[in-house]
């Protein structure tokens, strides 16, 4: 067996979603029948204090519903430079959405207010209409850094003041209310839409939650069918989810805790592999080059030993700290990892 540090995405599920699973009450979902599914986006909803939600088959999904819903052709939004929307998903905003994106900036996952400002384009015959301010929280899959509603407030009201939308990828963002100890509803407040991912510290199989006010996903469920995201027996899917939401997200402050614990482990080996003070949730990266090593070789040597971290540069690692990582299994890595660097 591995110690699978690369991502809160190999979570396996729990024996409570999978039985959840096997006895889901389902029914045709396009045709709007499945009482689980229904179940779920009722309960989503409420939790993040909105109107109306939808089961999706990814994060990805959602988060390019959410702008071809937003969006019309030719428009620009604007997307933070580290952000899942504008480096992973294919370049999806161009490819469906037809919209341009305006890359900026961030120090430790927050946008100047100068550089939103001066990044909106005034009204103009040559200008590309700036339509949709994109936040993540966490910010960054290789930093997680939470944003508190303070932040997603001031954000917000930049772009409503320019006529704009504001969308909020909340993959992980039970992990940032966890970490700021906010309520959901505080977080979602400031968005016109979110996403979360059942997928991540919540180690469900599948699924994401978009939510918005009942008109948005209104439109949404249409875009979802547009693009063959409609399902039929979904409850069985979102039966995992339902667990996901009630079973799952207390334990996340564990999760927290030994990420924690492997960065003030790994700073103990060599204080230049990670700062320590950037870890907030349950990602830690590391960067071997002080060490003289390479990522590459760091990796393969804990490969040996059985422990999975995931390369993101040359000299840099990145460890997500999940359901299946046990205070015993971070004291493994930060040992195999001292091995290696000898
Ligand atoms: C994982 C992730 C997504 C996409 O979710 P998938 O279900 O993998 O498509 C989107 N945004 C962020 C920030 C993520 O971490």
């Amino acid at each position: 067996m591995y110690k699978d540090f690369r991502s809160d995405t190999v979570t396996q599920p729990t024996q409570d979603m999978r039985q959840a699973m096997l006895e889901a009450e389902v029914g045709d979902d396009i045709l709007g029948e499945d009482p689980t599914v229904r179940k779920l986006e009722t309960m989503s909803a409420a939790m993040f204090g909105k109107e109306a939600a939808m089961l999706t088959v990814s994060g990805t999904m959602a988060n390019q519903i959410a702008i071809m819903a937003l969006t019309q052709l030719g428009d620009e939004v604007i997307v933070g430079e580290d952000t899942h929307i504008y480096n992973l998903e294919v370049g999806a905003l161009a490819a469906l959405s037809c919209v341009q994106a305006r890359p900026i900036a961030s120090t430790q996952g927050q946008f100047a207010v100068n550089d939103v400002k001066k990044a909106i384009r005034p009204k103009g015959v040559q200008s590309p209409v700036s339509r949709v301010l994109c936040l993540e929280n966490t910010y960054d899959l290789n930093r997680g850094y939470p944003l508190s509603p303070e932040y997603q407030a001031e954000m917000a009201g930049i772009a409503r003041d320019h006529g704009m939308s504001v969308y909020l990828d909340g993959a992980r963002i039970f992990n940032a209310a966890e970490a700021l100890q906010v309520d959901l509803p505080q977080l979602a407040k400031h968005a016109d839409a979110l996403q979360f991912c059942l997928t991540k510290g919540l180690a469900a199989p599948f699924g994401s939650m978009l939510l918005g006010s009942k008109e948005f996903v209104e439109k949404a469920k249409w875009i979802k069918q547009r693009i063959g995201g409609g399902m039929r027996q979904a409850g069985h899917m979102a039966a995992a989810g339902i667990v996901a939401l009630t079973t799952m997200r207390q334990r996340l402050r564990e999760d927290h805790e030994n990420a924690l614990r492997l960065a003030r482990g790994l700073a103990a080996v060599d204080e230049r592999l990670v700062d320590v003070n950037l870890v907030k949730t349950n990602v830690v990266q590391i960067n071997f080059e002080p060490a003289g090593k390479d990522a590459v070789s760091v990796t393969e040597a804990l490969l040996k030993e059985h422990i999975k971290i995931k390369l993101i540069g040359p000299y840099a690692c990145r460890m997500i700290t999940h359901w299946g990582i046990t205070p015993e299994d971070v004291d493994c890595a930060v040992a195999a990892i001292a091995k290696a660097l000898k």
